[in-house]
């Protein structure tokens, strides 16, 4: 098996895989799951060629990031990048997703090539202080995302209906969840978050059963100004 067979399992693993920092050990058991012929998570040849697969991809940095220096292994999409822990070694290097700050991404790109309908966005500081109401949970899954550039704001009243981008109006929702109540309406959108929470209830992605209400009973609180960031 050629090492760089491997490069696109283990970009797709962890583009996929985005909830928490990754170990390797997790790593090369994923690439195993994915079928990747002749592969042995515990054999220590197989596990040479995922490390040199991801010090190679390591060397791939773009011109410009923010300070501390990620050591970017692969980009995964529109201002993300995916990089290593640069102070542990390979063997047991935890891996995660950097996200370019907004400027620096808007800096680099030229405004033609930009993907996406340029709109609205909130200030910085209404995002950081959204996060910290909801103490990085999203409110429609449960599920805790570590920094707030990995939400998306969320029009409560969509800007369709004549919602506004006001604090008030504004929560942070996880890219699936925002995509779903964009896309489901609003009863769809309840079923789909009910069948959620009870999955990662389950699978122990949700720590408290009433992490996901509560997140939304302490923005209802911000909204109405009885709360402070
Ligand atoms: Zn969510």
């Amino acid at each position: 098996m050629a090492a760089g067979s491997l490069r696109p399992h283990i970009v797709r693993v962890m583009s996929e895989r985005r909830e928490r920092p990754l170990s390797t050990g997790e790593i090369y058991e994923a690439v195993a799951t994915m079928g990747v012929a002749g592969f042995d998570p515990r054999a220590k040849r197989d596990r040479n060629l995922v490390n040199r697969e991801l010090s190679d991809l390591a060397g791939m940095s773009p011109e410009s990031h923010s300070k501390p220096a990620p050591q970017v292994l692969a980009r995964v999409g529109r201002g993300r990048y995916i990089f290593r822990e640069p102070e542990l070694p390979m063997d047991q290097a935890l891996v995660q997703e950097y996200l370019e700050p907004e400027e620096m991404y808007e800096k680099r790109t030229p405004r033609g090539r930009r993907s996406g309908p340029v709109r609205e966005r909130a200030p910085e500081s209404v995002r950081k202080s959204l996060f910290a109401v909801q103490r990085g949970i999203c409110p429609g899954c449960g599920i805790y995302l570590p920094h707030y550039l990995r939400f998306e704001v969320d029009h409560i009243v969509a800007l369709a209906d004549d919602g506004r981008t006001e604090q008030r109006n504004l929560q942070l929702l996880c890219g699936y969840c925002n995509r779903v109540k964009g896309t489901k309406g609003k009863d769809g959108y309840r079923l789909r978050m009910a069948e959620l929470r009870a999955d990662n209830m389950a699978t122990g992605v949700m720590a408290d059963e009433g992490m996901a209400e509560l997140t939304g009973k302490r923005l209802a609180q911000y909204h109405r100004g009885e709360l402070s960031a």
